[in-house]
């Protein structure tokens, strides 16, 4: 079994209320550092963690929380992005529901280290039973003196709100998150400045992700040598995954980051294999933000060896740039699985959700979702393909946040990986018609 630092007592029943929370060990962190450590000492061990930030974008988290503006006068922000909204992704919403506290305790925490006196939890709109838990556990913490004034007689204040999300993908993306925030259309804006020099109310602001700020917990608890003493290369520690698709057990896992993707597929310890004995097909590693990769290329490096669920080694191979960690929505395709289907349920999907500021974005995704479309309708042409790679070459790297790449890869991935299966929608039109169908790509 792999080392747990956020699910070890996720089974303990009652673990949601502050009083079970605490027999188990809970706000040690809080007292811990508010007690024994300076707010630099706290970042400085989050540094030295290595954590890396567990939304999607994989920056090393200390790094974020260094780069934080102290300009007199004007207060710092800590903002949690609890906005979990990238299909296959299901991670944060678990963890809120049933460990809420674990959030709380590293909300304090990470909110003490960047000298924040007002904090904000910003949950998906539709995660209105996560709310309601949150807000529940918040009210319980500050009846017992972790939150409020003078927190365990510190003399540290904290203030802790949880905010309704705004009902749409783009608000997960931070800058459109604080814009969200501040009460207006969640329309994100141009980077840099980053919201660490000019974020909230243009003040300097870290947005965190729900799984970072629990991570800061065993970081503190444990120190940051035991956290990276986890975990493989430049990836440290543990990483929470959400499993989907084609598997024996779906579900939300705990893994050591450097398990064999082979050996997250097949164990009885995690997705305990394909559903039905169908035969592994295709993976999207890290939500849909990510290319989807074939299982030749999933499970296998060039040298033969398994590929690794880690930053570092889920990236080679596929794109040059952006981790394939991503939020870690593992989605799993057996070989009955339409990748043009799928593709064009994905860019339907980007296209419903662009804000529409950029024309790349707001013209390409449309576009793309269209052409797929046809494909998958029976009306699609050859030369279709190379359009949705050239569409999606000009969406890349030209758009100002980072949903447009995020609705290109999984296009350009797909043709480069399944163009065979593209070109057999044209040739076979009718019977590729709007059909679960795949070809052998295993
Ligand atoms: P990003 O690479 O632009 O930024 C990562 C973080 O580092 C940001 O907080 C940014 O402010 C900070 N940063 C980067 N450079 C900095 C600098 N020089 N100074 C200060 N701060 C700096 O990526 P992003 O837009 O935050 O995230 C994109 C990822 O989000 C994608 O990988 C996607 O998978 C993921 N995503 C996740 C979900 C979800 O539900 N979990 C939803 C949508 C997208
Ligand atoms: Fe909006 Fe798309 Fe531009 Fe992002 S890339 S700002 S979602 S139009």
């Amino acid at each position: 079994m792999g080392r747990k630092l956020l699910l070890e007592n996720i089974n303990v029943p009652g673990i949601n209320s502050f009083e079970v929370y605490r027999k188990h060990g809970g706000y040690r962190a809080v007292e811990k550092a508010l007690k024994t450590m300076s707010t630099e000492d706290v970042v400085e061990e989050v540094k030295k963690s290595g954590l890396r930030g567990r939304g999607g974008a994989g920056f090393p988290t200390g790094m974020k929380w260094s780069f934080l503006a102290k300009p007199e006068g004007k207060p710092r922000y800590l903002v949690c992005n609890a906005d979990e909204s990238e299909p296959g992704t299901f991670k944060d919403r678990y963890l809120m529901t049933h460990i809420p506290h674990l959030l709380i305790e590293g909300m304090i925490v990470a909110s003490y280290a960047l000298g924040a006196k007002t904090s904000y939890i910003y949950v998906r709109g539709e995660m209105m039973p996560q709310i309601r838990i949150l807000e529940r556990a918040i009210a319980e913490a500050k009846a017992e003196g972790f939150l409020g004034k003078n927190i365990l007689g510190t003399g540290y204040d904290l203030e802790l709100y949880v905010q309704p999300g705004g009902g749409a993908y783009i608000c997960g993306e931070e800058t459109a998150l604080i814009e969200s925030l501040e009460g207006k259309r969640g329309n994100p804006r141009i980077k840099p400045p980053f919201p660490a020099i000019s974020g909230l109310y243009n003040c300097p602001t870290v947005v965190n992700n729900v799984e970072s700020i629990a991570a800061v917990v065993p970081i503190i608890n444990d120190g940051a040598e035991e956290y990276a003493k986890l975990g493989i290369g430049r990836s440290t520690g543990t990483k929470l995954i959400s499993a989907s698709g084609n598997i024996k057990n779906p579900g939300v896992y705990e893994i050591e980051l450097g398990v064999p993707v082979e050996e997250f597929i097949y164990s009885d310890e995690y997705c305990g294999g394909m559903a039905n004995g169908k035969r592994l097909k295709a993976v999207v590693a890290g939500g849909s933000s990510v290319p989807i990769l074939p299982a030749n290329l999933i499970l296998k490096l060039t040298t033969g060896e398994n590929r690794l669920m880690s930053y570092e080694s889920l990236a080679e191979g596929a794109f040059a740039s952006g981790t394939m960690m991503g939020s870690g929505g593992f989605v799993v395709f057996d070989e009955d699985q339409c990748i043009v289907r799928n593709t064009w349920n994905f860019s339907r999907f980007y296209h419903h959700e662009s804000c529409g500021q950029c024309s790349p974005c707001r013209e390409g995704t449309g576009w793309m979702e269209k052409v797929l479309h046809r494909l998958e309708y029976g009306h699609g042409k050859l030369s279709d393909l190379d359009l949705l790679v050239d569409v999606a070459k000009k969406i890349e790297g030209n758009t100002i946040c980072p949903l447009g790449d995020a609705a290109a890869w999984p296009v350009a991935s797909a043709i480069r990986h399944f163009r065979d299966e593209f070109e057999w929608h044209v040739s076979h039109a009718e019977e590729a018609m709007g059909r679960n169908y795949g070809l052998a790509h295993y």
